[in-house]
């Protein structure tokens, strides 16, 4: 989508850290990590949000958590856990327009998720 920061991301006219990629997943590091790890999964199909979501896409959320595990994998935070949040919409706290999965980890998270 035009003016997506993240399907430039995925067209790689904005560079990135990229922890994965394939036909359908991208998954790059955050530009502003909360904690030691801090991966944004995101489909390549522009999906603005979650409530955006279109037949068929639950195929996608589905591949993106099974990816989500590897990467805790790789990133070595499978084993001691992580977080996986999605905001959504303007009260949820979402400033960017596509569909994407924070991963974060690699140290011991507040038990408050919300503020
Ligand atoms: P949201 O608040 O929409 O759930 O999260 C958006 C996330 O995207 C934020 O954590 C922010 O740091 C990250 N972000 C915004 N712009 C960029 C960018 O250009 N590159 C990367 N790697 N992350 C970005
Ligand atoms: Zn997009």
């Amino acid at each position: 989508m035009d003016n997506c920061i993240f399907c430039k991301i995925i067209n790689k006219e904005i560079p990135s850290t990229i922890v994965f990629e394939d036909d359908e997943i991208l998954a790059f590091r955050d530009i502003n990590p909360v904690a030691p790890v801090h991966v944004l999964v995101i489909p390549k199909k522009h999906i603005s949000k979650l409530t955006e979501l279109e037949e068929n896409d639950e195929v996608i959320i589905g591949k993106i958590y099974k990816k989500i595990n590897e990467i805790a994998k790789t990133e070595k935070i499978f084993e001691k856990g992580f977080r996986v949040i999605v905001n959504c919409g303007e009260d949820g706290g979402q400033e960017v327009g596509h569909l994407h999965f924070h991963l974060i980890g690699g140290k011991k998270l507040g038990t408050k998720i919300c503020q």
